[in-house]
């Protein structure tokens, strides 16, 4: 495997000389979220796997963003060895583009514990999953890497889910994303104020998965169209 040492300001500093990489290694620190994310946007690096090392463990954001690992400091020989065993042992990704065999779901949720469990169950059928912690961050997401759709928690720190949905919405492009609104808060009128927002459906949590893959899988066979929704 090549190893490679650099100094990174931005994931595409490595361009273009450095793609064939066997793994790369981002230590987490401003900016090292937004070097995870570039590399995962760019189709060029997109296949390379990624081991976040980090003080602050933050797996469910590491997994999220699309790391292969994640080992929180202090990081021993061991560590770094099993971590190194698992990546080769797993199977290669395919070089990019990643074609449509997986659809990229965008989950903007805010708490770790939803947002491993949204990760877990939409990787395991088949989603390649990009995390967001607020409605802002989901937005620029929503642009930068086009998902097949968008899970959206409403409650979410500084910008929440009503004004992420605005501001999908707010971009032409994005018009006809399907965006699956989750509100903890079953509050009267809250479905009418998702919708207002630009959701294309509404679940109250605790959101049953089974129901909630059903409408993933439903609103990702059907053409997007910007039009009224219908749920
Ligand atoms: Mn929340």
């Amino acid at each position: 495997m090549p190893l490679l040492q650099d100094h990174l300001t931005r994931g595409t500093s490595l361009f273009p000389r450095q793609t064939d990489s066997g793994a790369m290694m981002v230590r987490v620190n401003f900016p090292g979220w937004e070097v995870l994310l570039s590399l995962k946007a760019d189709e060029r690096t997109r296949h390379i796997p990624v081991v976040i090392v980090s003080v602050v463990e933050d797996r469910a954001r590491a997994f999220g963003y699309g790391a292969a690992e994640s080992l929180t400091k202090p990081v021993t020989r061991e560590m770094l060895v099993s971590a190194l065993d698992r990546l080769a042992a797993a199977p290669a990704l395919p070089a990019a583009p990643a074609g449509a065999a997986r659809p990229l779901v965008l989950l903007a949720e805010d708490n770790d514990t939803n947002a491993r469990t949204f990760v877990d169950f939409l990787s395991a059928r088949g989603y390649e999953v990009v995390l967001a912690r607020d409605g802002g961050e989901a937005a620029e997401l929503a642009q930068a890497r086009r998902p097949a759709l968008v899970l959206m928690d409403v409650q979410m720190p500084r910008v929440d889910g009503i004004e992420g949905m605005r501001r999908i919405r707010a971009c032409p492009a994005l018009a006809g994303l399907p965006i699956v609104a989750l509100t903890a808060l079953a509050m009267p009128g809250d479905r009418e104020r998702c919708l207002e927002a630009g959701a294309s459906a509404y679940f109250a949590k605790p959101v049953r998965l089974k129901e909630l893959a059903e409408a993933i899988g439903e609103l990702l066979l059907r053409p997007p169209t910007p039009g009224p929704p219908t749920r």
